[in-house]
Parts: C-alpha cells; structure tokens; sequence
C-alpha cells in the first residue's frame, strides 16, 4: 500500500504526541529525532501502515523493530552528547540505529544476522547517515576494536549483562540492557563514574526478543529465534 509522504509524516506527528511526549519522554533532542526519522522505511511495505503504531513488528528472521516508546526511553536514559561515540547490540531494522546517529558523533552497531545488516545498510545508507559503522556477528562480545564506548544500548534481552560490554563502557558512560528470562525483563541502566564504579538503576518492566550468542542464550532454544 502506498500512503502519501505528508499522512506519514502526519503519522508520525502524532506518534511523538501521544506515545512519547503524552508519557515520561520530555527531552526536546530525543522528541525531534522521533519526529524526523522516517521509521515507515525500516519497516516492510505489508506493515507500513501500523509504521508509528504503538507496539512492536516484525522484521526478518523472526526479530522485531522495537516499539518506538521503547526506543525512545533507552536513548533518553542514555543521554547522547554530540561527541558520543555509541555501540548498539542489535541493529535489527536499523532505525534505532538511524535515532542514534542523529544525536551520537558515531555509532557503531552488530547485528548477528547477515541479510538484517545488509537491509539495515542500504536503507541507512539511502537515507544519508555518514557515521555509521555496521557489523555482522556476536555482539556479546562487543567491539573491541573501536572500544571504549560513551554509550552502549544492547536490544535483545539477557539474564546478565556480558563482561566484556561493561569492559568496553568508558568511565564515565552508561549502558541501557533488558535483563532477565527469555520472556520478561527488566531495562537496566547501568552507569559508570569516572573513577569505575558502577551504580545500576531498575527502570521497568518490558519483553526483547533473546540475545543470542557466547555471552547470551544458546541458539535454537525457546524464545524467537529461527
Ligand atoms: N533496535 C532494533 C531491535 C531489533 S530486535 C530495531 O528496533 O529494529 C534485536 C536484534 O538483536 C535482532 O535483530 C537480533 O537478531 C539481534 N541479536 C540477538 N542476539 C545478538 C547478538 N549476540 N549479537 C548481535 N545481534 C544480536
């Protein structure tokens, strides 16, 4: 279905309205990325008309693009500074990574499947971001090569937070993580001070798909994965 460029960009108006700025999302940098990034083109064209609904949809491989009200609370919590440089676990669809880079100086994000990086990379690309990096491969175990990270946002779900993630946070920095079973978690935000330490903040209830791999859960098991 083809919907005309000014209803989505409708769509959207309201999306920021009633789902962001109408709940606890009041940082005006976070509410006018949402109101520009065009969330209908990391979306398949069979779902484009629920593009800035107020749930989750698929995507390939079983995966999902994140509700945009939980998007926008993890980058929120993060507060991203223009001279950030930002490590996303899941690139997924792709548009949290196109939030991010709006607001980040870079963003380097791993996703471990192959064809949703690839589609991730051409939509990215087509829109114009200039400072993105995008991987394939296990994302529990980072990046170490472009390490240490200002922000790091992890968007699968696991029952801790991978070690060698924290090793790459820089001091200071914040890490935003759903944590917990296959099937429910907590979002955590774990902040490191500049001396180290780390203090980790409880923020709500909410449902990833499962992080899979070395430091996460083992392919094949319940939960979404094919
Ligand atoms: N922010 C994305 C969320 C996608 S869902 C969006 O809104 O589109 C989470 C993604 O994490 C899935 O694409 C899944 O394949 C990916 N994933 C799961 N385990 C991973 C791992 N170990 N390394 C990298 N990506 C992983």
């Amino acid at each position: 279905m083809n919907i005309p460029e000014n209803d989505l960009s409708d769509m959207r108006r309201k999306m920021v309205i009633d789902q962001l700025s109408g709940r606890d999302i009041k940082d005006s940098k976070v509410l006018d990325v949402f109101e520009k990034v065009p969330r209908h083109r990391f979306i398949d064209k069979k779902f484009r008309k629920d593009a800035y609904a107020d749930y989750p949809l698929p995507i390939d491989n079983g995966q999902t693009i994140s509700q945009p009200y939980m998007v926008a609370l993890m980058v929120q919590l993060l507060d991203i500074k223009n001279t950030d440089r930002v490590l996303e676990i899941g690139t997924g669809s792709g548009y949290e990574t196109a939030i991010l880079a709006e607001l980040a100086k870079e963003v380097f994000s791993v996703e471990r499947f192959k064809n949703l990086t690839e589609n991730a990379g051409s939509v990215l690309k087509e829109i114009g971001y200039g400072n993105i990096r995008l991987k394939t491969g296990d994302g529990t175990i980072g990046w170490g090569e472009f390490a240490p990270f200002d922000k790091i946002v992890v968007t699968a779900a696991g029952e801790t937070v991978p070690e060698l993630l924290m090793e790459q946070l820089n001091s200071p920095g914040k890490l935003v993580m759903p944590v917990g079973s296959k099937f429910n978690q907590r979002l955590l935000l774990l902040e490191k001070t500049a001396k180290g330490d780390v203090v980790e903040k409880n923020i709500c209830s909410c449902t990833f798909v499962p992080l899979i791999g070395r430091y996460g859960w083992e392919a094949g098991g319940a939960g979404k994965d094919i």
